[in-house]
């Protein structure tokens, strides 16, 4: 009842379709398996980045809530790290079933919360139900090794989990970013708390409401709500063993260091700046498309959006057709049929986005596609920037040097192959770079020398499949990359490897004299 109340009634087939006004509602916290109304004195309003309109109030947890729900977490850790690894598979089985039936409704709540397009929603609920399908796989990832020492004496390594765990999440991917987490801490046999953007935690209750479904016990899976608050009460909660972050880089270096200071675990994949070099012998025609998808999908919200190009020699030439294409994509409300890209999630992001193309235009470039001023018929009220080329950029021009996190392509100009390496390694950020060519050799060079950490090629956005990891670099990620979100790396996070040397010593070999000397195995 208390779900229903809260706006959390619709079902699988049943569910918002469009940006109409809904019934406003305040979104509850998730405890113990169950939605409960926060007795918050503060709320955040929410609204629909496409029309302003109010959604819901996301509270800010009071202090004695958020120790409730550490208390659930911890509570429910003994029982849940003791169940078996194949007890938590079948769960897990249950909730990837679960967010498939649900995939039209987590995607629907996306488009609504935070304008992405429904085809878009989609994409990433798909991205972070691949790491769900992934932790399937925790009995074979989970397993140690084993050395026979001697012929009595063996070492054997353990995973362990490490009690109550905590994930911060950013506004961008409302469902794939709870889903690098939840699944992974929780097969390990952790408790987790989880704080949603609280721009957009529809996603993220939902998935709650599948966990409760698929039969995780009371406990396992808390949801909290807030801004900083709740960020400064986990980082210095000594139950929360590990903290994992995803956003930008003021929150992020904040969260490692503190979180770090308290003795924690912390995971921090951060803001990027993701540059294309692209070579006069590429395939052009596939080289346009992908970089206009890339650019301007999600309205350019995403950490891997395709956002600086680097034009290598006379591919400059091609910037007139590059805008044609860009102009052509329609900018709609998320659930508008042909809809390309939707809004920016709030006013102060568009108003953000828009200082800066007006600070390229001052420092000297050219605005070749202006997205400023655009709004489509029916959402006159919306945060809209339709898709903005900026060309001849410089590297110390502030559109170059800050992330834009909008619909906003920087082109910057090259005559040879090397520089193009050297502008691109001499950028703070190194999450995602790409390269189009068709020459093996050229794109092998720039693998080897580019410092980015995940590489395309003739691959706009080269985000790693959970069997692999998440691996950004240098600004990208704090604490140098040393820990990577899913795949084996995100596995060895939320474990503790414990390691066990035996002996089982032959009755006959028992010495009456103690040896003092350190053992040498031989
Ligand atoms: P954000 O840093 O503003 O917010 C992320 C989380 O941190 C939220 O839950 C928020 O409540 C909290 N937070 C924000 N400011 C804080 C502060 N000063 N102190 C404590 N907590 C704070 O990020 P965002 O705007 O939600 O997301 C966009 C950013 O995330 C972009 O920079 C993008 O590149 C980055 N991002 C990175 C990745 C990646 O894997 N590298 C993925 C997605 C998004």
């Amino acid at each position: 009842a208390a779900a229903a109340a809260y706006g959390l009634s619709s079902t699988a087939t049943s569910f918002p379709t469009s940006h109409e006004k809904v019934q406003q509602y305040d979104t509850p916290y998730f405890i113990d398996n169950k939605f409960v109304k926060s007795a918050a004195t503060q709320y955040i309003d929410l609204h629909d980045p496409a029309t302003n309109e109010l959604i819901t109030r996301v509270p800010q947890n009071t202090d004695e809530e958020l120790q409730a729900a550490v208390r659930s977490a911890e509570k429910a850790f003994k029982g849940w790290s003791e169940t078996s690894v194949l007890h938590r598979q079948q769960i897990m089985f249950k909730l990837v079933a679960l967010i498939r039936e649900n995939w039209d409704r987590l995607a629907a709540s996306i488009t609504l919360e935070q304008g992405k397009t429904f085809a878009d929603a989609k994409g990433d609920v798909l991205r972070g139900l691949q790491v769900a399908e992934a932790a399937c796989g925790a009995p074979e990832l989970l397993k140690g090794e084993v050395l026979e020492v001697a012929k009595d004496m063996e070492t054997r390594t353990y995973r362990e989990p490490l009690g109550v765990v905590a994930a911060i999440c950013p506004f961008n991917f409302p469902a794939m970013i709870p889903l690098w987490c939840i699944p992974v801490a929780t097969i390990t046999g952790n408790t987790l708390i989880l704080k949603p953007s609280e721009r957009d935690p529809g996603a993220a209750m939902i998935l709650a409401e599948l966990c409760q479904k698929a039969g995780f016990p009371e406990g396992v899976v808390n949801i909290v709500h807030g801004a900083h608050r709740t960020v400064n009460f986990i980082l210095d909660e000594p139950a929360i063993k590990a903290v994992s972050f995803v956003g930008g880089n003021k929150a992020g270096e904040y969260i490692f260091s503190r979180g770090s200071a308290n003795g924690k675990r912390v995971q921090a994949n951060l803001g990027a700046k993701n540059h294309a070099a692209v070579l006069p012998d590429c395939n052009k025609n596939q080289f346009l498309n992908a970089v206009v998808g890339a650019a301007f999908g999600a309205a350019g919200q995403r950490c891997m959006a395709l956002s600086t190009l680097v034009m290598v020699g006379e591919t400059k030439d091609w910037l007139p057709e590059l805008a044609e294409r860009a102009k052509a994509l329609q900018v709609n409300g998320g659930f508008e049929e042909g809809a390309d890209l939707g809004p920016v999630i709030s006013p102060q992001s568009k108003e953000r986005i828009e200082s800066l193309i007006a600070s390229a235009e001052q420092e000297g470039a050219t605005i070749l596609l202006d997205g400023r001023g655009f709004k489509p018929a029916k959402y006159p009220n919306g945060n809209w920037v339709a898709p903005t080329i900026i060309s001849n950029v410089t590297p110390h021009m502030k559109c170059y040097k800050e992330e834009i996190f909008g619909p906003v392509l920087v082109c910057l100009n090259v005559d040879t192959l090397d520089e193009a390496i050297d502008l691109i390694n001499a950028n703070e950020y190194g999450n995602g770079v790409a390269i189009f060519t068709r020459s093996g050799p050229t794109a092998e060079t720039f693998r080897r020398r580019i410092e980015a950490g995940q590489v395309g090629i003739n691959v706009p956005i080269p985000v790693p499949l959970p069997m692999f990891s998440f691996t950004g670099n240098k600004k990208s990620i704090a604490g140098g990359g040393a820990s990577t979100f899913y795949g084996k790396p995100g596995i060895n996070f939320y474990t503790q490897l414990k390691t066990v040397t035996a002996m089982w010593t032959s009755a006959d070999a028992i010495s009456k004299k103690a040896d003092v000397a350190m053992p040498t195995h031989s």
